[in-house]
């Protein structure tokens, strides 16, 4: 899913476009492009595979003049990076640019070429195109060709639109994907990210999703049952936050803390259809490759092996499927021996861990995979340069060492991930539909869960005179145990030990008085009662417990 910028405006609107495309560089792209409508309303287009410096330079070879246009960067899903696949698609004089997944595009476009229409790219977006364009020949207006479109098409969508012969009118939809409207003086805009705008607006209208809207140099208006002026929803924004910039936070890891709702529901953006996890969302062919998985192998280091290790719960619950975690630094030194048919997931924040790469790179060469996917938090990164298929996470930087938004996107990404693959194979349609419950739940109950922080400020002052702390979970909650022991001792320099918790009376018991203090994660689940018992062995040594559990658990 990448980026959208549209302007109509009474001076020329190519610079706008341009600027407004490399501001949205940072989510990482294969190709870009724009169309604009000329004087006498005429369309035309210039695209390529690669940078927006390679479209500028197409650009200033031969400019498109125009008051209206549309631009975007793309990240392939249908159809590999490739000019002709690079947005606009045009149809007839219709151009039309898209970020996200349009879930049932086999089946409308079986239906278009039934009909003799002919396509001229791979992608799921021209289907769009297709349809809207059929309307427009079947004598609609703009509008009502858009809203009967959009009324075919399922999936997750931002789209922006122009038509030959309309100067002045772009029109803007959304569903599951973010698109706002800048308003300008006698010019306005849109795109999939303010950034995009801010050198031209710091005034937005953020559409709601079924959201169809109509955009003009004097006004934005909503096309539906009843057109309503937009202009009452305006906000105004203040100048963006430097990502350096701590703002009112006392340190870098608490401001990322607390990023993490909206870093959450970035990385879930464009990625849930109506019928679950869409699985084009790691790639063009990621469909038909989780078709044919039969086993998976994770490889990451620190906390996104930690990551990994809860997702293989997942994959072997939810999938019935072998999954097999390493860290990349034991990983790359083995000779292992991989199951047919596995699919090899590489994660890491920066996509330059060493080890990672090196696993990962070694992992190919053998030969012994079915196809290597990227989990990672750079887009122009070597992880996913390197791997067939890739998932960004969209927690935007993480500057402090110690992941905190990055390793709670993982575990989203990662949850996707089984969902997908599920998906691809056929999981029953309950369990699809649970999952795709469960992530799109997720940004609330972690604002909730923020909403403890001065609750869990006053109970880390118990820590702080201590030298060794222990971490207890079971199940997938052993892992996050793990992490939390991981997280104490690179923050505070006290000793921290992740337990499975029916692992205690083995060993560590003996360590526990009331200078060791014990946090545990509960889990709602059929192991609750294992753990309690557990727990009563910790409180009989005299130890302070500090259990994170639902409301549910009635520890
Ligand atoms: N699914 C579309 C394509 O593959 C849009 C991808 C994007 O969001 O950039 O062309």
């Amino acid at each position: 899913m990448c980026g959208i910028v549209g302007a109509v405006a009474e001076r020329e609107v190519s610079e706008i476009l341009l600027e407004g495309l490399r501001r949205l560089e940072y989510r990482g792209y294969d190709s870009a492009g724009l169309a604009t409508l000329d004087d006498s309303g005429k369309l035309q287009r210039l695209r390529c595979l690669g940078k927006v410096a390679g479209l500028a330079k197409a650009w200033q070879a031969s400019p498109l003049s125009g008051h209206t246009g549309i631009a975007h960067t793309r990240w392939a899903t249908h159809g590999k990076p490739a000019e002709r696949n690079a947005h606009p698609q045009v149809v007839g004089g219709l151009a039309l640019v898209h970020n996200g997944i349009i879930e049932n595009h086999d089946a409308l476009k079986a239906e278009l070429v039934a009909e003799g229409l002919r396509f001229e790219s791979d992608t799921d977006t021209e289907v769009v195109a297709q349809l809207l364009h059929r309307q427009l020949e079947a004598g609609q207006e703009l509008p009502a060709a858009m809203q009967a479109a959009l009324g075919r098409v399922q999936g997750a969508y931002a789209l922006a639109v122009i038509q030959e012969g309309q100067q002045g009118r772009l029109l803007a939809a959304r569903l599951g994907s973010p698109l706002i409207v800048g308003l300008g003086l006698g010019e306005n805009y849109v795109a999939s990210d303010p950034q995009a705008l801010r050198p031209v607006t710091d005034r937005f209208i953020y559409l709601d999703d079924g959201e169809l809207a109509e955009v003009t140099t004097t006004e934005a208006t909503l096309v539906g049952k009843r057109r309503a002026s937009l202009a009452n929803r305006c906000q105004t924004l203040a100048a963006a936050q430097d990502p350096a910039d701590k703002g009112n936070y006392r340190h870098f890891m608490q401001k990322e803390i607390f990023e993490q709702p909206q870093a959450v529901a970035r990385t879930l953006e464009g990625r849930l259809g109506k019928q679950g996890a869409l699985p084009e969302a790691f790639g063009p062919g990621a469909a038909e490759t989780f078709a044919q998985v039969r086993a998976v192998q994770l490889v990451a280091c620190g906390s996104s092996h930690y990551a990994s290790r809860v997702a293989r719960y997942w994959f072997e619950e939810y999938l019935r499927m072998p999954c097999q975690v390493e860290i990349a630094s034991e990983f790359r030194y083995r000779q292992a021996v991989a199951l047919p048919d596995t699919l090899l997931v590489a994660l890491s924040q920066s996509g330059e861990t060493a080890d990672t790469l090196a696993a990962l790179r070694d992992a190919k060469q053998g030969g012994q995979y079915l196809a290597s996917l990227g989990i990672c938090n750079a887009p122009t990164s070597s992880l996913v340069r390197e791997t067939d298929l890739a998932l960004l996470l969209e927690a935007g930087p993480e500057i402090c060492v110690a992941s905190t938004k990055a390793f709670t996107c993982q575990l989203t990404a990662l949850l996707l991930l089984a969902a997908a693959l599920g998906r691809a194979q056929g999981m029953p349609a309950q369990l699809q539909d649970e999952l795709a419950e469960s992530l799109a739940a997720l940004p609330e109950l972690m604002e909730q869960t923020l909403a403890l922080d001065a609750h869990i400020e006053r109970l880390a002052e118990a820590f702080v005179e201590k030298r060794h702390a222990l971490f207890l979970g079971r199940g997938s909650h052993y892992p996050i145990a793990l992490e939390g022991a991981l997280k104490l001792k690179e923050i505070s320099y006290i000793h921290a030990e992740g337990y499975p918790a029916g692992e205690l009376k083995h060993g560590p018991l003996a360590l526990v008085d009331d200078d060791m203090p014990v946090v545990a994660v509960a889990p709602e689940d059929g192991l609750i009662e294992k753990l309690k018992s557990n727990l009563e062995e910790v409180k009989a040594r005299g130890a302070k417990l500090f259990v994170f559990a639902g409301p549910g658990a009635a520890i």
